[in-house]
C-alpha cells in the first residue's frame, strides 16, 4: 500500500515505470477529446467542484485513463471525501500514477497524472482516510469507469 513516504518519494526520486507509454502531439489530443477534456487533462485544469458526472457515483468498476484508456483506480477504493470530487485512497497499480511537485497558485501539492500518457488527473493530499491516509483528488472528466471491467482482476 502507498502512503504520503512514497508518494513524495516518488516526486522527489523519480516515478514507477509504466507498463506501457501512450504519445500523442498536441493537435492529435484536442482532435480525440472534448474541449473539457482535453483542458483537464493536457492543459492541467480542474473542473467545477460537484460538476462532474462520477463524483457521486459509487457503480462497481473501473476508472480509466480517458485519453489512454488505462486503469487507474477501481471503485473498492473509491470514498466520498465531501470536495466534489472523485476521490480515492490509493491508486489501482502503483506504477499506473506518476507524481510531481505542483507550486502553482502559491501552494506546494503534489500533482498525480497518468504515468502512461501524462493525462494531468488532479492532486494527493496527505489527509485521506487510514491505512494510507492517502486522498487522490481526481476530476471526473479525465477518467471513464468501465463497468464491466472488475471481474478481470
Ligand atoms: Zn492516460
Amino acid at each position: 500500500m502507498l502512503t504520503w513516504k512514497d508518494v513524495i518519494k516518488f516526486a522527489v526520486n523519480g516515478n514507477p515505470t509504466p507498463d506501457n507509454r501512450v504519445e500523442k502531439t498536441e493537435n492529435e489530443w484536442r482532435k480525440l477529446l472534448t474541449p473539457d477534456q482535453f483542458r483537464i487533462t493536457r492543459l492541467k485544469g480542474t473542473e467545477r467542484p460537484h460538476s462532474g458526472d462520477l463524483c457521486s457515483t459509487y457503480d462497481e468498476g473501473k476508472y480509466n485513463c480517458v485519453c489512454c484508456d488505462t486503469p487507474l483506480f477501481d471503485s473498492t477504493i473509491k470514498f466520498s471525501s465531501g470536495t466534489g470530487w472523485p476521490s480515492f485512497t490509493q491508486p489501482i497499480a502503483e506504477n499506473a500514477i506518476k507524481y510531481e511537485k505542483d507550486d502553482s497558485f502559491g501552494m506546494v501539492r503534489v500533482e498525480v497524472m497518468c504515468n502512461t500518457c501524462d493525462a494531468h488527473l488532479g492532486h494527493v493530499f496527505p489527509d485521506g482516510p487510514e491505512p494510507s491516509g492517502l486522498r487522490y483528488c481526481i476530476n471526473s472528466e479525465s477518467m471513464i469507469l468501465d463497468k464491466e471491467a472488475l471481474n478481470d482482476n
